[in-house]
């Protein structure tokens, strides 16, 4: 079974084992959050919160670049006033979590010079008698070519290791596909192959839809929990989450998608085993649950809410912080990209 990407039977262990950064054991560690809302509490124990895990356990000569994907977020209609607001309030709660902007990289990664039009409508064409569902206009460029400019990214780093959850892995794939293509065809090895690091945290889902997973982009405000949440307003979307006509609380994603939920968010909160925490719940009802749920969430937001305000509260120091972050990255992407053209005989040795 593979262990790196897809948790089932797949090549991709054995084909990029052999190769994968053997000789090199400095790590470069990227990865990215598009800021399409303030960080929810999925973003923070699904991808967030293991960046700072990983920042913290780092060795010195390790190197880590985190960015807020502004041209990513653009392969969706936004509303340019809302996004140049959460866009910043983004970066600001990756600071406020804890990521450290003199020991790793924290960049907006729309700084970049790209002139990228990934709102290009894709003509698609279709028989008069077509009734399927597929909205046209969400279809463009920018959401077909989503998976090139994440290995753009990715690559202009070197990067070694990149921390996703799995909805990413077929994204790394065409990444890893494409750094190995160029480096045969250039016959040299300039882009390390990036392995997958997973988190073991599970994906939480929507308090209103447990169907689906929370998101920032979700319309109903009070499917999710927001790292921003005061106390009153995590009471009240706890209190009117999803749950089940069933008796008491137990664990089980099919039948009880909403309590599992709640079981979850619990567990991971508390980074406990999701069975353990259940089995102390199994002579309790929702009520009870609903309100440690409420408790612990407090108790994980309370540190970085205060942060994030202070930070918000000072766009100076941040722009700062966002500037220095972004010459920081654009050094190491410029020689990246010198290597490059040398190689392909767009410039001299
Ligand atoms: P949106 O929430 O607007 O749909 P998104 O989920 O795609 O956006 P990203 O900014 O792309 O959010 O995600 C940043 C990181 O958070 C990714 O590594 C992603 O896997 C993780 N993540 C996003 N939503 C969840 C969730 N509900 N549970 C666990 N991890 C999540």
């Amino acid at each position: 079974k593979c262990t790196k990407c897809c948790r089932v039977s797949c090549m991709t262990t054995k084909r990029y084992a052999s190769t994968a950064n053997k000789t090199n054991s400095r790590k470069v560690i990227f990865s990215g959050i598009q800021p399409t809302g303030v960080p929810h509490i999925g973003n923070y124990l699904g991808a967030l919160r293991n960046w700072v895990k990983m920042q913290r356990e780092a060795e010195p000569d390790d190197q880590l670049i985190f960015s807020v994907v502004g041209w990513h977020a653009l392969t969706l209609p936004q509303d340019p006033r809302k996004l140049l607001q959460t866009r910043n309030d983004t970066f600001a709660a990756l600071v406020a979590i804890g990521l450290d902007p003199e020991r790793s990289i924290i960049f907006h990664q729309d700084q970049k010079e790209v002139l990228y039009f990934t709102r290009t409508r894709l003509a698609i064409s279709r028989n008069a008698n077509d009734e399927s569902e597929v909205d046209e206009s969400m279809l463009n460029t920018g959401l077909l070519t989503y998976p090139v400019l994440q290995a753009a990214d990715v690559l202009a780093y070197k990067t070694t290791h990149v921390p996703v959850g799995d909805d990413q892995q077929q994204h790394l794939e065409l990444c890893r596909d494409l750094a190995e293509s160029f480096n045969r065809s250039t016959n040299n090895s300039l882009f390390p192959l990036p392995e997958t690091v997973f988190n073991p945290a599970k994906r939480i889902l929507s308090l209103k839809d447990p169907s689906a997973k929370m998101s920032k982009s979700a319309r109903d405000e009070n499917s999710r929990i927001l790292l921003t949440d005061d106390t009153i307003t995590i009471r009240n979307k706890i209190r009117g989450a999803v749950t089940d006509s069933l008796s008491g609380v137990s664990y089980d994603t099919e039948a009880r998608p909403g309590t599992s939920n709640l079981l979850t968010l619990l567990a991971g909160c508390l980074d406990e085993d999701v069975h353990a925490v259940a089995e102390r719940y199994k002579d309790k009802g929702h009520g009870a649950l609903k309100i440690d749920v409420t408790d612990v969430l407090e108790e994980t937001l309370r540190e970085p809410r205060a942060e994030f305000f202070r930070l918000r509260a000072d766009p100076g120091h941040l722009q700062a912080l966002a500037d220095k972050g972004a010459e920081r990255a654009k050094e190491i992407s410029q020689r990246t990209l010198a290597e490059v053209r040398r190689l392909v005989g767009l410039l001299t040795e």
